[in-house]
Order: C-alpha cells, then sequence, then structure tokens
C-alpha cells in the first residue's frame, strides 16, 4: 500500500508541459498552482502528520478519516492530483458510451450538465470546488463543497472537478470567474472522466 510518507516525498508531477494547456490556462497559472499552492498543501500535510497515525494512510484514507487542518492539506492536495490530471492539450471534448448515457439521462444533456456546473460555479461565495461525482449505481451529482470539501466525504465518486479558488484563475482571467469556467471546459478531457466512470462498474 502506497504510504503517505512516500506519497508525501514525490509530489505528483503534471501530466504535460506547463505551456501545454495555452492560451487558455498559462504556464504561470500552472506554475503557481501546481508548484507552490499544491506543492504548499504537500509540504503542510507531511508536516502535520509526521510521527502520527496518518503516516501510515494512503491520501485517500487521510482525506476520509481526518478533520481539520490534516483534512484541509490532504483534500487540497488529493484535489489537485485529481484536477490536474483530467485536463489535456488535445482533450476529447465529449463524452460517449456509458457516461453519455448517464449524463443524458441525468441532465437531459452534455450543455445542460456543464450550464449547471458553470452555474454552481458562479453561485459558490469565496473559495471552494464544484464536482461531478457518482453513486455507487452510476447516479450523477452536481455537488459544490467550500473550501477544501470533496464528495469523497458523502460516499460519492468524484468524476471531475472545477476550482474555483481564485488561485486558480486570477492570473489569466483576474476577477472573471465565469470566462475561466467556460475556458475551462475547453481543456477538460472527457475521455479521462469516462475511464474513471467506467472504472465505477469494473
Ligand atoms: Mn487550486
Amino acid at each position: 500500500m502506497t504510504t503517505i510518507a512516500t506519497a508525501l516525498l514525490s509530489i505528483v508531477e503534471l501530466p504535460y508541459a506547463y505551456d501545454a494547456l495555452e492560451p487558455y490556462i498559462s504556464a504561470e497559472t500552472l506554475h503557481f498552482h501546481h508548484d507552490l499552492h499544491y506543492a504548499g498543501y504537500v509540504a503542510k500535510l507531511e508536516e502535520l502528520t509526521q510521527g502520527t497515525h496518518y503516516a501510515t494512510m494512503s491520501l485517500e484514507e487521510v482525506v476520509r478519516n481526518s478533520d481539520g487542518a490534516i483534512f484541509n492539506n490532504a483534500a487540497q492536495a488529493w484535489n489537485h492530483v485529481f484536477y490536474f490530471e483530467q485536463l489535456a492539450p488535445h482533450a476529447k471534448h465529449t463524452p460517449e458510451g456509458k457516461l453519455r448515457h448517464a449524463i443524458d439521462e441525468n441532465f437531459g444533456s452534455i450543455e445542460e450538465l456543464k450550464r449547471r456546473m458553470t452555474t454552481a460555479s458562479l453561485s459558490l461565495f469565496g473559495s471552494g470546488w464544484v464536482w461531478l461525482a457518482s453513486d455507487a449505481d452510476g447516479k450523477l451529482y452536481i455537488v459544490s463543497k467550500p473550501n477544501a470539501g470533496t464528495p469523497l466525504t458523502d460516499g460519492l465518486t468524484p468524476l471531475l472537478c472545477i476550482d474555483v479558488w481564485e488561485h486558480a484563475y486570477y492570473i489569466d482571467y483576474r476577477n472573471q470567474r465565469k470566462t475561466a469556467v467556460e475556458e475551462f471546459w475547453k481543456v477538460l478531457d472527457w475521455g479521462k472522466v469516462e475511464r474513471r466512470y467506467e472504472a465505477l462498474f469494473m
């Protein structure tokens, strides 16, 4: 089992070059977001968990079993790996297969899902995350969470997330969260989201 100690010693690198998501997300944003914000949560978590029983858990177990500062830093570490991993320079723009079927069934259309998630991102006051998540039966939910919140603690499986902390977009879009979220969809790789959903049924 991967323990948090090993997970923390190696920051998960971006699966693409820093400038690969331009012009939608700049290299400068990714340098700040990955190398300072994400890495900062990992460093803080390491400091907080050293010598505690959390040090023998996986990162996901820490997220599920902690609160306070340890939860905040563990969840932010987990959320950011998940966030970076779902983006791609040559993203698949439309979901297909099982996921497409579930989206149509739960929301009517992919456009309606994106519209609702964009609205949820704009309605979330302050910092947080907007998630698409699935229950064990494959039913889909849009989940808005403040701060480090994640649907993992609701017993749901996360499928995709929008980071609506200002640090995710302020360099490129200043206070224009709406534009930032509209541009986010252009680099979201639905192929990745499909694989996350299909893994539920394997
Ligand atoms: Mn972030």
